[in-house]
């Protein structure tokens, strides 16, 4: 078990490891790279907009319960971030909206995770995949590096000055989901890479780091309820984006939040209902401008319908609400309880009181037959909470409530890192570039005191 040590010990090689990693080569510095599964690139292979709200107070409206030091951090370190991508060759297209307040790019993430990963090996640095880590090396509270095991089983024991952990937070570990998120949350589909399992979180909280926000939720989208997630590309294809303009009855007939304000948002409120399921209400017109359109510039619209209904969803196509009545028993919905609601929803839409919960964005009735019914689910792509970081993605000690003292020599970013969103959300590739380039900044700036700055 031989002994070396490097500026920068990355765990974890998605877009926040690897960010970290080709910055700090690219600037000369000595770095190790290890990466759990057989390849790199985590979740953001699956991404495809680098994208955060265009300024801060428009961050700081949808996020209100975000640390406001990190919420000012991302929207001044976004250009710079950009830029970056930029410098090595990979293009960012010009900006478009995006979740009707945000802003970004849309990126090539696979042209640039490999990028980086070629960048740290010319540079003669290393990253070791299908490698896990064991233990963070510590002495006397300052923590200088990790023992790995290497595939073969054998351990490799790696100082660093400074050890980032970039693991992508704990959405692939159940128990962890039941534990931080909700009880329901042990059973909702995993829509990200299997391989992010909290093990940044369980590292770094033995070696003292705070975890919060308590209760700060998750990113995620409703899904067509019971349908496996095991093939990828439906991670996409099948998330029911067009929630926005539909209506969500949960088993009881009861609509319990404002579908307008973001599928993400619903999806996390669908999660506290009965049995965490419930019946999502579209008409023809949602269905020609929301269902089979696009969701941002860029992406081609495909019939969602259609996809959920080969792929085995509980859905059905219903000439008039009078066949609302007529739903199978066995869903286990009211259907003549959801038929008189989506009546009073549309007697509200023109003019006749107002509806409850609100509409804040379309308040537009659903009154075009056939109606569309698909059964939903919450599905998690990345968790909110993780360990407390600064500016500097320097990781917070829970010993100090103040979150003054830091673990002297530990990084944390992306979603292992937690405080930037509650129950609130504006982009994932973003807080992982602009956290982890920051992780770089503090690895190249020298060794750490002993208060961890
Ligand atoms: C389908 C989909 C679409 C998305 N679209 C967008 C989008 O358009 N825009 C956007 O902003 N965000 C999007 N996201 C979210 C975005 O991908 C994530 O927010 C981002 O990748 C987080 O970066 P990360 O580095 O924290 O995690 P990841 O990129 O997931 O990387 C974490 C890495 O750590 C590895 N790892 C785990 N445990 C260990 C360990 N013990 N040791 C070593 N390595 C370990 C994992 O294998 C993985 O490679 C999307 C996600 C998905 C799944």
């Amino acid at each position: 078990m031989g002994a070396e040590s490097v500026d920068l010990l990355v765990i974890g090689g998605g877009m926040a490891g690897l960010s970290a990693a080709a910055r700090v080569a690219a600037e000369g510095g000595s770095v190790m790279l290890v990466e759990k599964a057989e390849r790199t690139g985590g979740s953001a292979r699956f991404a495809g907009f680098v994208w955060t709200a265009p300024t801060l107070e428009e961050l700081r409206r949808v996020n209100p319960d975000g640390d406001p030091e990190l919420a000012e951090a991302l929207i001044d370190g976004f250009a710079d971030g950009v830029e970056w991508i930029r410098s090595l060759g990979v293009e960012c297209r010009p900006p478009v909206p995006v979740l009707g307040f945000g802003r970004g790019h849309q990126v090539d993430t696979n042209h640039y995770l490999d990028t980086c990963e070629r960048l740290i090996r010319d540079r003669g640095q290393e990253v070791l995949t299908a490698t896990t880590t064991r233990a963070l090396l510590t002495e006397n509270g300052l923590v200088k590096g990790a023992e790995c095991v290497l595939p073969d089983g054998t351990a490799r024991r790696i100082e660093a000055t400074w050890t980032l952990l970039a693991t992508g937070g704990f959405q692939g570990d159940p128990a962890l989901r039941a534990e931080h998120i909700h009880p329901q949350a042990a059973d909702i589909g995993l829509r990200a890479n299997p391989r992010s399992e909290g093990d940044g979180l369980t590292l770094g909280r033995t070696a003292g780091a705070a975890f919060g926000k308590k209760d700060a939720g998750f990113y995620g989208h409703l899904m067509p309820a019971g349908v496996p997630l095991a093939d990828t590309s439906r991670f996409v294809d099948l998330a029911l984006y067009y929630s926005e303009h539909a209506l969500l009855f949960d088993t009881t007939g009861e609509r319990f939040v404002d579908e307008t304000v973001g599928d993400h948002l619903t999806t996390m409120a669908l999660l506290d209902r009965p049995g965490a399921r419930g019946l999502l209400v579209a008409d023809a017109r949602v269905h020609r401008e929301w269902i089979s359109a696009s969701y941002v510039a860029g992406i081609p619209g495909v019939d969602k319908f259609q996809l959920c209904h080969r792929a085995g969803a509980r859905c059905a196509v219903a000439e008039s609400l009078d066949d609302f009545a007529d739903m199978p028993e066995e869903w286990g919905y009211p259907g003549a309880v959801i038929r008189d609601r989506v009546r009073e929803f549309n007697a509200t839409a023109s003019g006749d009181g107002t509806p409850v919960p609100g509409r804040l964005l379309d308040n537009r009735p659903l009154d075009e037959p056939p109606f569309y019914v698909v059964e939903a689910a919450p599905a998690i792509t990345f968790t909110f909470g993780g360990l407390l970081i600064d500016t500097e993605a320097r990781v917070l000690a829970a010993a100090d409530p103040d979150g003054h003292r830091r673990i002297p020599g530990l990084l944390a970013a992306g979603a292992d890192a937690g405080g930037l969103y509650r129950r609130a959300y504006a982009g994932g590739l973003a807080p992982a570039l602009v956290f982890g380039l920051a992780a770089a900044h503090t690895a190249l700036g020298g060794a750490p005191s002993a208060a961890g700055s």
